[in-house]
């Protein structure tokens, strides 16, 4: 087996060469590092697309309020013209008594 010397160390690498144990085998540990500074612009200009859109509500066909699509109605209880929700001045707690 031919040696072959060490090849020079980056710049960011050599913090992490410094604390690592020497010797024939050890091997120097490096983590990826960014090549280039990302600029304020170009951060900013890659960020402005990640606003959040309008919510885009629907009127409930029941009772006309906001409600959010594919949603049940909060205020009514309604989902595809039906009552999927049972609304809580509508329930009598004396019919279930024996
Ligand atoms: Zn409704």
């Amino acid at each position: 087996m031919s040696y072959s010397p060490p090849r020079a160390l980056r710049e960011h690498e050599i913090h992490t060469a410094r604390d690592a144990p020497m010797g024939p085998l050890s091997e120097v540990v490096t983590m990826a590092v960014p090549q280039n500074k990302i600029s304020k612009s170009r951060r900013n200009n890659r960020r402005s697309h990640h606003a959040l859109g309008d919510a885009n509500p629907n009127e409930c066909t029941s009772c006309g309020e906001l409600k959010r699509p594919h949603h049940v109605c909060p205020s009514c209880g309604n989902y595809a013209d039906r009552e999927v929700i049972a609304q809580a001045d509508e329930i009598d707690l004396d019919d279930d008594a024996a």
